[in-house]
């Protein structure tokens, strides 16, 4: 299955000439998941050639402008693309009042099933499709904040000897493939060592926005890829620990404290015009790490 993480939105708070708030998508073979959608996010789409009537479902992080501001618009924008397929979207408490209000208020068409849940319990959160789980972190910001992490389902790639000694039809492979046992002449098949090999999961976390948090390694156990904000270099700790964002050392941190393979950093303040400085600060203690740019399609 191809995995990816497309950006298209890397800013704190405000959008300029090229760059927008945060927004990004991931990409399976056929369905796309939007995490945040700061405002310009349907433009930024469109330069990247995204076809938005394949996205499924869309996870929101918080309440802050930079991250919701573009979703009223993507809603309503999917009137003239003729969207039919259901979206569900994912947020804080207040996410629904918000969505309903402004659509309600601007007398807006939705001609398609929008189904809105708010998240209470963050820890037993889970979405759940043929393809992905997605669960839920708590982050610590100035407002409730909720980190995602998409993993894939677990997989069985089939051995070849295996699909031609049981003359396996394309039904029974993906039945395998998925896990499920399957019956050849009254002889079971499982998914174990003699017919399959385990493909190792792959896994995305999200967290935007946080204060450095010593606790959230623990909590990103497994996590592969990890997209951290990265607001401040850290010359301005103090003010990143006032405004609860963190910096690209503190991001860093996280992503070595957590083990994962590769760090993207994001959400940056726009006093920096060159973002090289925070990336040489976070490789300074991690070695793997991309800065999130516009456009940028990152396999996980
Ligand atoms: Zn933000």
């Amino acid at each position: 299955m191809d995995l990816s993480v497309i950006i298209l939105g890397t800013n704190a708070a405000l959008p300029t000439k090229d760059t927008i708030t945060s927004a990004q998508l991931i990409q399976t073979n056929h369905n796309l998941y939007l995490i945040d959608c700061g405002e310009g996010t349907q433009i930024k789409m469109q330069q990247h050639a995204i076809k938005k009537n394949k996205i499924r479902a869309v996870f929101i992080s918080h309440l802050h402008g930079d991250h919701i501001f573009g979703l009223p618009g993507l809603l309503t924008s999917f009137l003239y693309s003729q969207r039919k397929e259901p979206l569900q979207i994912f947020g804080p408490p207040g996410i629904k009042a918000y969505i309903e209000t402004v659509l309600s208020l601007s007398a807006s068409y939705i001609l398609y099933d929008l189904m809105i849940y708010e998240i209470t319990d963050v820890d037993t959160f889970r979405y759940e499709d043929e393809l992905i789980t997605v669960s839920a972190i708590p982050l610590q910001h100035r407002i409730q904040t909720i980190g995602y992490i998409f993993r894939e389902k677990t997989r069985f790639n089939i051995l070849p000897e295996v699909i031609d000694k049981y003359n396996l039809t394309y039904e029974e492979i993906k039945a395998l493939k998925r896990g499920e046992s399957i019956r050849m002449d009254s002889i079971p098949v499982h998914p174990d060592n003699n017919t399959t090999v385990l493909h190792p999961v792959r896994s995305y976390a999200y967290c935007s926005d946080t204060i450095y948090d010593e606790s959230l390694p623990q909590r990103l156990a497994g996590v592969n890829t990890l997209y951290h904000e990265s607001t401040y270099l850290h010359a301005l700790k103090k003010q990143a620990d006032e405004r609860m964002h963190s910096t690209s050392h503190d991001a860093a941190l996280t992503a070595k404290n957590a083990g994962v393979d590769k760090l993207i950093l994001g959400h940056f303040s726009t006093r920096y015009s060159d973002l090289n400085p925070l990336l040489e600060e976070a490789r300074s203690v991690f070695n793997n790490v991309i800065l999130a740019r516009e456009g940028l399609e990152i396999a996980i």
